[in-house]
């Protein structure tokens, strides 16, 4: 701004304030308004700052207090006080100071009948009141009164005066006393009669934005609770249910009914949960004391609070928030290395852990002519890549692999032609057909399950005749005490039956052995029936689904049928129909009504409630010993009829936002499916919201009605069948039995001349389980002495998983890892030869079996426990760290360390890694770190895995150590055993919106995909090291030769360029910003 023009602007405020001549006074503000009229923003604000809302106030107080006030200076005074106050944010204050308030108000209620005066004033009062304090004293002053004079029922004239003198009564209500004022003197009753006045002659829609006004003033005095009552006996739930009843589809009354949902919502009486207790219905009596978290006591003040705005979140954005004063800035906490956390002499236990070190492989003679290389043909049978981008079938028939065609079909089934597969083509297209093969006789009762009999119209004809006993097939007995009624043979020998009929063999999966494992697995409950899909087995659906495209406004139809309930109970049931705390069987199997059931491994259902014929609230149960972590669900119901829609409500959810607001469906399996020949677990509803309910916490003291929030997840289903018997779960399950089926499955699958596998116990969990461990390697070429010693000096990888028992899809992911390491392929075996796998898939047995989200049997989440777990209270942690501590000891600490979990608010797969200066800098705390050097190495393999895996995204990885995750697996790795490579891998629940699965949701296929990708990952990040060995790069680029024509660019170019040069960093491009220099 010009200097003349500075000084000019000061000298002209001075002469407003000091002259009493009227011309030069409004030659003065003429001046002024012509000067703002083009200003911008900026130039209101350097009045400002210049005292400019001062110099206007005090000549307003001048002027207003003279016996008979100009209007001509007035009028254009106002114009100018409102567009300066506007931008001035002590503005309120400023005018009480200078007692501008009183005289506003005296002007405004002398015009009461000028309306052009009148509105002027209206104008600077609007202002004034934006400050709380100022529109306080305002109400004290009888602003309220002066306002409601004005705001008359509905009129054609007067309409702009109306409008702002409603404006300014919202804006007085914003403060609480001014709301309590409004209580005591009965205006809520009449707002509402103003309102429905002016909602019922205002038919064209012309005066929107008044009924918007009279509508925020209510929602101003419902945030107190003596507003709320207020308004419920005013009768107001059923006066705006009534009035938006017929106007949800109108765009032009979208101000309107935004603002009458957020009342009804706020007013909606709060009720605690129908449930004695939020405390788990399971306990487990465990050592120490247990920390569950006490629920918070809230004050009054925070009750008046409580209902803050609610959005309508009908909208897109999905955007995490993300807290940077939950960074680690503390220099020496990031870079300096704690001590061991036990005494050195413990980790030799360890040592047993590792035989492969110490093995003398005696057995493996070196027969001349025993090239173990050309051995494939036993392996072949087991050859299984999980990838889901296949266009070829991924279940290769032992038939289909036979002579000449292995070589061909190990090609073009092969990791590296994937790539490029799942690069370039779309996914939606590939097929697979359900288990074809692979693995069989493992079991040496295999009963002989001979799918080519089966017939549709057979299977149908047995299941319905069979019906009443559908509770025996979906769920045999298990429990050995059971085992010698006549029943459970009966039901055995049906199972039997149906297995023969129907099974059709799948890949790594036996339901004999799962039955077995299930019986020796131990639940807090004592659980006697399995999950069928659990049992049965699963195949990957023929194609990814598409992620649900959200109907627009239906959370509010949903939301106005929640409080319809209120308004019009006469259809409203509320009866309990399945509940885990209440005397069994509270099953009326006569009834019309749905059947629920989960005392099944991981099941998690606590109670069902039916409210409307075809509408049930559900209550998940909270983590054992625990009151909260609701989240992970998974049930039976049956006695469904066909064709109709069920809307199911989880009405206990806690966290704020969810996947399932975009794009992501529950998951269902249905058994008469699968005994169709269609064992698969399905996304499925629709009018999928989550929302805020008015369910609250009871808190001791303060009683119902005050503590922390619930949020429901409605749903709607049709079930595929009548009278079937379904699963619906939150993700696709994955039990602790499923595991070590798979795991014997897998040690009896693989060639032992080839493959080194080696399951072993890390340790007993509290609640009896054993924590598995597997050791995955090449076994050494001979007992000779040099390969013996490549053997040993193979560097570790370790990976871990499912620390959080509702992450199901971390499990299905480290299926896929675990199948690809033993498989035939290529690129799996260059891996054995090159690196010892120590896996521990499942970190949390007892959460998964108990069907916990988030916690141990003590109620503690596990993966805030590394910094000193305790051997009695954390075993798994306990030990998996001392495996760690054991490795670094002997100076073989892992290349990479990555624990997979699962992500419920964002998309796609990606890394969190640990980087100090990414940390220090985005906390913008970079005094004193110019000396601090880091290695950049982290970066690589996630940048890797974003060329190579379609599901992964760089853009979502993040390297930030946040104090809250100080004692996560990955910090701890870290930090105490020097790990630069120490991961958290996330896997979205929903799907991808980048890539080639953008927009589809995650299948099991996808999900095992990301698994082997990720050990392909291990690969090429080996063969971008500079330690890379000569003999791995040659195979490797023998390997690549082999396939050029299949191979992906990206592939081509990471290793081609990289292998040329020594540097393990490549510092690319695109993510200079956050190279290290
Ligand atoms: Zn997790």
């Amino acid at each position: 701004m010009a200097e003349q023009e500075a000084s000019g602007l000061q000298v002209l405020l001075q002469t407003l304030q000091s002259s009493l001549d009227r011309e030069s006074i409004l030659a003065i503000l003429q001046l002024l308004g012509d000067l703002l009229s083009v200003g911008t923003d900026r130039r209101i604000r350097y009045m400002i700052s210049k005292g400019g809302s001062e110099a206007l106030l005090r000549t307003l107080v001048d002027t207003a207090r003279t016996a008979s006030p100009d209007y001509v200076i007035l009028l254009p005074l106002f114009r100018l006080l409102a567009k300066v106050g506007l931008r001035d944010k002590k503005f309120g204050q400023k005018a009480l100071e200078l007692e501008a308030l009183d005289v506003t108000l005296i002007l405004a209620r002398k015009n009461l009948c000028h309306s052009q005066n009148l509105l002027h004033c209206l104008w600077a009062l609007r202002v004034f009141a934006s400050s709380v304090t100022t529109g306080a004293m305002l109400g004290i002053n009888g602003a309220m009164e002066l306002l409601l004079k004005v705001i008359t029922p509905y009129t054609q004239k007067h309409t702009q005066v109306i409008r702002t003198a409603a404006e300014v009564l919202a804006a007085l209500l914003k403060s609480k006393s001014n709301s309590r004022r409004a209580v005591n003197r009965s205006y809520v009753p009449r707002l509402l009669r103003l309102h429905q006045d002016w909602h019922s002659h205002d038919t064209a829609h012309s005066f929107v934005p008044i009924r918007r006004a009279l509508l925020l003033c209510l929602k101003h005095i419902a945030k107190l609770r003596s507003g709320r009552e207020a308004f419920l006996a005013a009768q107001g739930m059923e006066i705006l249910f009534s009035i938006i009843q017929n106007c949800l589809d109108d765009q032009s009354l979208e101000p309107v009914i935004s603002i009458v949902l957020q009342i009804l919502r706020q007013c909606y009486p709060k009720s605690p949960l129908p449930l004695l207790t939020t405390s788990s219905t399971y306990s487990f009596p465990v050592p120490g004391i247990v920390t569950s978290e006490a629920p918070r006591v809230l004050t009054e003040e925070d009750y008046e609070d409580d209902s803050e705005e609610e959005e309508d979140k009908d909208s897109d954005s999905e955007d995490v928030k993300e807290e940077d004063d939950d960074l680690e800035t503390d220099v020496n906490k990031l870079s300096s290395k704690p001590g061991l956390d036990r005494p050195e002499e413990e980790l030799m236990q360890y040592k047993a852990m590792c035989l492969e070190l110490s093995c003398s492989f005696e057995e493996l003679e070196s027969k001349p002519g025993d090239d173990l290389n050309s051995d494939e043909t036993e392996y072949a049978n087991h050859h299984h890549i999980p990838t889901a981008a296949s266009p070829k079938g991924l279940f290769l028939n032992k038939d289909q692999i036979s002579g000449g065609q292995e070589k061909e079909v190990l090609v073009q089934n092969s990791l590296l032609s994937r790539v490029k597969m799942g690069r370039s083509s779309i996914h939606l297209t590939s097929k697979r057909g359900p288990g074809m093969n692979s693995y069989r006789n493992v079991h040496s009762n295999d009963p002989g399950i001979d799918s080519s009999g089966s017939d549709v119209s057979d299977i149908q004809a047995s299941f319905l005749e069979d019906a009443g006993d559908m509770d025996a097939i979906s769920c045999p007995r298990i429990s050995a005490s059971f085992s010698n009624s006549t029943k459970t043979r009966e039901t055995a020998e049906f199972i039997d039956q149906l297995l023969q009929t129907h099974l059709k063999p799948m890949v790594f999966h036996d339901p004999y052995l799962y039955m077995a494992k299930a019986r020796r697995t131990r639940s807090v409950a004592d659980f006697t029936m399995m999950a069928f899909p659990d049992f049965w087995g699963h195949c990957p659906p023929l194609s990814a689904q598409p992620m649900l495209q959200r109907k627009c406004g239906v959370q509010r139809i949903k939301i106005l049928e929640d409080v319809r309930r209120l308004i019009q109970p006469s259809d409203i049931i509320n009866k309990v129909v399945f509940s885990l705390d209440e005397p069994w069987p509270l099953q009326d199997t006569a009834s019309d009504c749905l059947q629920f059931f989960s005392a099944f491994e991981s099941g998690n259902l606590r109670k069902a409630i039916q409210v409307r014929e075809f509408e049930y609230d559900l209550l998940v149960n909270a983590d054992v010993n625990s009151t909260q972590h609701q989240q992970w669900f998974y049930f039976k119901v049956s006695g469904m009829r066909a064709a109709v829609p069920y809307r199911f409500n989880i009405i206990n959810c806690e966290k704020p936002n969810s996947q399932f607001n975009y794009g992501m469906q529950l998951t269902l399996y249905s058994v008469k499916e699968a005994l169709l020949g269609r064992p698969t677990w399905v996304r499925t509803g629709y009018d999928i919201c989550y929302y805020k309910n008015h369910y609250r916490q009871r808190t001791a003291g303060a009683g119902a009605a005050s503590g922390k929030c619930y949020y429901t997840l409605t749903f709607a289903v049709i079930f595929p069948h009548a009278e079937d018997a379904c699963y619906l779960a939150y993700h696709y399950p994955y039990t602790y039995s499923a595991l070590m089926t798979h795991l014997d499955i897998l040690g009896k699958s693989v060639n032992r001349k080839q493959v080194y596998f080696r399951q072993e116990v890390l340790c007993q969990t509290l609640g009896g389980n054993s924590c598995p461990l597997v050791t995955i390697t090449a076994m050494p070429e001979s007992d000779r002495a040099d390969h013996l010693e490549q053997f040993r000096q193979r560097p570790y990888q370790v990976i871990t998983a499912r620390v959080h028992p509702g992450e199901s899809n971390a499990s299905w992911v480290m299926k896929g890892t675990l199948e690809f390491l033993v498989s035939s392929d290529p690129v799996a075996r260059l891996l054995r030869e090159n690196f010892i796998f120590k896996i521990i898939p499942m970190l949390n047995p007892d959460g998964v079996i108990n069907g916990n989200h988030r916690c141990s049997l003590r109620g503690e989440d596990l993966n805030r426990q590394w910094l000193s777990p305790s051997a009695h209270l954390q075993p798994t942690i306990y030990h998996a760290k001392g495996l760690l501590h054991y490795l670094g000891s002997i100076g073989r600490r892992p290349t990479v360390f990555c624990d997979f979990h699962g992500h419920s608010q964002k998309k796609n797969v990606f890394l969190y890694g640990c980087s100090i200066k990414e940390t220090l800098w985005q906390a913008e705390a970079t005094v004193g770190t110019s000396n601090l050097s880091e290695d950049v190495s982290y970066r690589t393999l996630p940048k890797i895995l974003d060329k190579l895996a379609p599901a992964f995204t760089m853009s979502s990885c993040s390297f930030l150590v946040e104090k809250s995750r100080a004692s996560t697996a990955r910090v701890v790795v870290w930090r105490e055993m020097g790990v630069s490579r120490s991961y958290t891998m996330e896997s979205s629940y929903c799907g991808c919106n980048q890539g080639p699965y953008q927009g589809l949701q995650f299948g099991t296929g996808e999900l095992e995909e990301m698994g082997a990708m990720f050990c392909l990952g291990l690969l090429v990040l080996e063969l971008k090291s500079g330690s890379c060995s000569h003999q791995l790069l040659t195979r490797a680029a023998a390997l690549l030769n082999a396939e050029e024509e299949s191979l992906d660019f990206y592939l081509q170019r990471i290793l081609w360029r990289e292998t040329n040069s020594s540097h393990d960093d490549d510092g690319d491009s695109d993510d200079s910003k956050y190279s290290c220099q």
